[in-house]
């Protein structure tokens, strides 16, 4: 793929979910980008529609982890599995959680990603976006939440030390009630004192099938592609938890995947 300017990318391949089409990318170099395109990056929260927004990604230039100034000093585009390997390596603490968490490091704090009370925006000290560096706590996040409106490039953390093997064995654990299928993570927010997996499988829609999407046998809450699962599918099966967690327990599910 070239590192600049406009490349043909194959949504489909490029998502975890794996559908999509065949798009025109604008490939972000430098800190110049056009305000009209949506980000992505590695696809993993994302359902593509045939006809999603102009889009844009950052390039390799953006993927870099090092030590500055007694920081954790990453680059947005820097998948997560890097960074723990980096931290096992230098006998850093605090990023083990992200050792099962797909993506980047960009989208991880955009999506504040975490597993329980894990959350990437913990041990964030800072992020530089188009206007320079914002310290963290001038950022709100939330469960699954910030409101970074910009594209980061890069982030600063609390350097600690301390890898921790057995840490890195607990996530594993989490783990095994997910799917092994293509999916885009969790499909729906967990409702506050609730899980939407529960409330899937309530209204029995665990294991629910459309052609070739289905909520998961494993884990009602992760929409799997079982082959040639299409958007029209996926969105008919929201729709349908939706009305009827809303119909039976009066509670709106809200997507934590992000539909373009
Ligand atoms: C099998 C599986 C398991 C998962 N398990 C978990 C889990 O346990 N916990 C969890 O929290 N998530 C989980 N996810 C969801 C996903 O891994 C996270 O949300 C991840 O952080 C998304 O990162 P990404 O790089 O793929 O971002 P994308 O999916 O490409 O983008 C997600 C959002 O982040 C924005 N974004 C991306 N990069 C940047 C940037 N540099 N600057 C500003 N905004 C940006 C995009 O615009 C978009 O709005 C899972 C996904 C899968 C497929």
């Amino acid at each position: 793929m070239k590192s600049t300017g406009l490349v043909k990318a194959n949504l489909s391949r490029l998502s975890s979910i794996g559908i999509g089409g065949v798009v025109e990318l604008f490939i972000i170099d430098s800190d110049e980008y056009p305000s009209s395109r949506v980000l992505i990056a590695g696809a993993t929260n994302i359902l593509f529609s045939p006809t999603p927004p102009p889009l844009m990604k950052l390039s390799k230039k953006f993927s870099f982890i090092k030590i500055t100034d007694q920081t954790l000093h990453i680059g947005a585009a820097t998948p997560n599995g890097r960074v723990v390997s980096f931290c096992r390596k230098h006998n850093i603490a605090n990023f083990e959680f992200l050792s099962h968490l797909p993506g980047t490091i960009g989208g991880a704090i955009k999506m504040n990603a975490g597993l329980k009370e894990y959350e990437t925006s913990n041990y964030l000290l800072s992020f530089r976006t188009k206007h320079g560096w914002i310290d963290a706590d001038k950022a709100e996040f939330l469960y699954r939440y910030s409101d970074i409106k910009d594209v980061i490039f890069e982030a600063k953390f609390t350097l600690q030390n301390g890898f921790d093997e057995r840490k890195i064995e607990l996530f594993k654990g989490l783990r095994v009630n997910q799917p092994k299928e293509p999916s885009a993570g969790s499909l729906f927010k967990n409702p506050p004192q609730e899980y939407a997996g529960k409330l899937i499988e309530l209204v029995g829609l665990k294991g629910y099938r459309i052609a070739d999407m289905a909520f998961s046998d494993r884990h009602a809450n992760f929409l799997v592609n079982l082959g040639e699962g299409t958007y029209q599918d996926a969105i008919t099966l929201i729709e349908l938890a939706k009305k009827r967690v809303l119909q039976r327990y009066d509670i709106e599910l809200e997507l934590e995947v992000i539909v373009l």
